[in-house]
C-alpha cells in the first residue's frame, strides 16, 4: 500500500495539484471495517478549504472559460483522460489495497473497482471530443446553434461504498466536458480519492482542474453545496442528504444531479431460465456487502417457482463466506458500526414480525470481533409493504417475496417510494418488452443483472432514487449547459 496519505499526515487536502493544510488544523481517523481499528487520518475539512478549492477551481477555469484548465481543447481533454486512465491501471493494486482497505471490499472487488474506474476514463477520453451542439432550421436569413459549454466550476460529493467507481463516473465525464471539479469523498473511504487526485497531477492536469477537500458530510459537504462560486452539483447518497444537498444549492439556483439509492426487484417468472439466474440474483444482493444503491434487494418470484428458487437461492446463500478484506472472501464487513447497527435493527424488526430466516451464510472464525461483520441472510415471504420490503437496508439481506400474477408483479415492483434498477427474468419476449415499459425506475434489465455495472449505460432513477443521469454519454451532457446562439446574416 502507498503512503501517499500518509504524507499529507491527516491535515491536509489536496487543492491546486498541492497537498494543502486544513484552515482549522483538525483531522479524523479512518477507521478499518475488518478490525474496527483507526488506521489512518485525514483532514477535517471546513467552509474555508471548501472556499479554497472553489477558488483554485475557478482560477483554473476561469469566469467563462478563459481559466488554463478553460482554455483546454477537447482533444487535449481526452488525452489527458487517457493518461489518467494509464496511470490508474500502472498503480490499480496500490489503489485497490487502498479501496479494500477503507471500505472493507474483499480485494478482488476492489481490483474490480480499480479497472473500472480506469475505464470510465478511458471512456469519457473517448467521448471528449464528440460533445458538440447543433444548427438549428429557424427564419430566413439568419443561422442558429447551439454550443455545449462545461458548467464551470461543479461539485462531487460521493459516498464510501464505492469510491472510485462514483468518482470516476462522475468526476470523469465532468472534467471531459472541461469543468473544473471540487470534490468531497465519504470521511469513512476517501484515501484512495487523494491518491488518484496525486496521479492526476502527475500526468499534466493544470492546478486547480480538479480538487479534493475531506471531511465530514455535515460540515465540507454542505459547505460545498451552499457555495454561491460552485455552478453544478453531483451527489451520491441518501435520500434524506440528497434533499438537504439540493435545498442547499437551490438558495444560489445551482442545477443538482441526484443519485439516492433504491430498493431494486428482481422479478422471476416460471418460465425463467433458474440455472443463468441463482447466481446474478445472489450477486446482485451480496456483492459490496450489500451496500450498493442498485443492489437487487428483492426477489418476486411467481407461485410456480418460488420454492424451488428459494431452496437454489438459499444454498448459494449459505455457501457464502464474510471476513477481512484482504482475506479476499465473498464478502468483506460493512462500512461502519452505525451501518452494522442498522442492518441489525432490520433484522430485529423482521424477527419481531414474524418473518422467517431462510438462509443465512458465515462470518469466518478467524474474522476479529471488532470487525463490523454481518451474515448474508435470505428472508422469505416478506409482506411487500413490510418496511424490510420497502426500506433500503444496505446490507447483505434479501428480501423474497412469492406473486400470483405479472400485473401483481408489477404492482409490488413498482410499490416502493424508490425507482432505481430493475430485473426481468422470463423466456417470454412480450412479456420482456410489456415489464420494461410499465416498471418504473431508470434501468430494466432482462435475463441478466448489472448492479451498477456498465460505463457505458446511462443511470439514475425516479421517485425518491433522484434525478439527472450519470454514466454513458448522457452524464456528459449533464456536465454542460447549452447556449443558443442566434446570427442574422440576411
Ligand atoms: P450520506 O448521504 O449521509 O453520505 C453521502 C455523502 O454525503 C458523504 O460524502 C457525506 O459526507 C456527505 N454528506 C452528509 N451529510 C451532508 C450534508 N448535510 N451536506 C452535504 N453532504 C453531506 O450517506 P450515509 O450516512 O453515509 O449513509 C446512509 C444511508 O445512505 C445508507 O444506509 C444508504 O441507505 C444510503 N446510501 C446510498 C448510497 C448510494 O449509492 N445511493 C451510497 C451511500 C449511502
Amino acid at each position: 500500500m502507498d503512503g501517499s496519505w500518509r504524507a499529507s499526515e491527516g491535515r491536509h487536502h489536496f487543492i491546486g495539484n498541492r497537498w494543502a493544510a486544513t484552515a482549522s488544523g483538525e483531522s479524523l481517523p479512518v477507521t478499518d471495517p475488518s478490525s474496527g481499528e483507526p488506521f489512518a487520518r485525514i483532514a477535517r475539512g471546513n467552509a474555508a478549504d471548501v472556499d479554497t478549492a472553489v477558488q483554485a477551481a475557478r482560477r483554473a477555469f476561469g469566469d467563462c472559460g478563459e481559466g488554463p484548465w478553460g482554455r483546454f481543447s477537447a482533444v487535449e481533454r481526452g488525452r489527458l483522460l487517457t493518461k489518467l486512465s494509464l496511470r490508474v491501471q500502472e498503480h490499480a493494486e496500490e489503489l485497490a489495497g487502498l479501496e479494500s482497505r477503507t471500505t472493507g471490499k474483499p480485494l478482488k472487488q476492489g481490483r474490480n473497482d480499480a479497472a473500472a474506474l480506469a475505464r470510465y476514463f478511458e471512456y469519457y477520453a473517448g467521448a471528449a471530443d464528440k460533445l458538440h451542439g447543433e444548427t438549428l432550421p429557424y427564419s430566413a436569413g439568419m443561422t442558429v446553434l447551439t454550443l455545449r459549454e462545461p458548467h464551470g466550476v461543479t461539485g462531487h460529493i460521493i459516498p464510501w461504498n464505492y469510491p472510485m467507481q462514483i468518482f470516476g463516473r462522475s468526476v470523469g465525464a465532468a472534467l471531459a466536458a472541461g469543468n473544473a471539479c471540487v470534490v468531497k469523498p465519504a470521511e469513512d473511504a476517501c484515501l484512495s480519492l487523494l491518491r488518484v487526485a496525486e496521479l492526476a497531477a502527475e500526468v499534466g492536469f493544470p492546478d486547480g482542474a480538479l480538487n479534493i477537500v475531506t471531511g465530514l458530510g455535515n460540515e465540507a459537504g454542505s459547505a460545498l453545496a451552499m457555495h454561491p462560486g460552485v455552478d453544478h452539483i453531483s451527489f451520491t447518497g441518501s435520500p434524506v442528504t440528497g434533499s438537504k444537498v439540493a435545498q442547499a444549492a437551490a438558495a444560489h439556483h445551482c442545477p443538482v444531479t441526484l443519485e439516492l439509492g433504491g430498493k431494486s426487484p428482481q422479478i422471476v417468472f416460471a418460465d425463467a431460465d433458474l440455472d443463468d439466474a441463482v447466481p446474478v440474483l445472489v450477486n446482485a444482493i451480496m456483492q459490496n456487502a450489500g451496500q450498493t444503491c442498485s443492489a437487487g434487494s428483492r426477489l418476486l418470484a411467481e407461485r410456480a417457482v418460488y420454492e424451488e428458487l428459494l431452496g437454489r437461492v438459499g444454498a448459494a446463500i449459505r455457501a457464502l463466506k464474510a471476513g477481512p478484506a484482504l482475506d479476499d472472501l465473498d464478502l468483506g464487513p460493512l462500512i461502519r458500526r452505525s451501518q452494522q447497527q442498522r442492518v441489525w435493527d432490520f433484522l430485529s424488526q423482521a424477527h419481531a414480525d414474524g418473518i422467517e430466516v431462510a438462509a443465512q451464510g458465515e462470518v469466518v472464525e478467524q474474522a476479529p470481533q471488532g470487525g463490523f461483520y454481518q451474515a448474508p441472510t435470505l428472508l422469505r415471504d416478506v409482506p411487500p409493504t413490510h418496511p424490510i420490503g420497502q426500506q433500503e437496508i444496505f446490507g447483505p439481506v434479501l428480501a423474497a417475496m412469492p406473486f400470483e400474477a405479472e400485473e401483481q408483479a408489477l404492482s409490488i415492483a413498482n410499490g416502493t417510494p424508490y425507482g432505481l434498477v430493475a430485473g426481468v427474468w422470463t423466456r417470454d419476449g412480450a412479456r420482456q418488452l410489456r415489464l420494461a415499459r410499465r416498471l418504473n425506475c431508470g434501468q430494466v434489465f432482462v435475463n441478466n443483472y448489472g448492479a451498477g455495472g456498465g460505463i457505458e449505460l446511462p443511470f439514475g432513477g425516479v421517485k425518491s432514487s433522484g434525478y439527472g443521469r450519470e454514466k454513458g454519454f448522457e452524464a456528459l451532457l449533464g456536465f454542460t449547459r447549452l447556449k443558443t446562439v442566434a446570427i442574422r446574416h440576411g
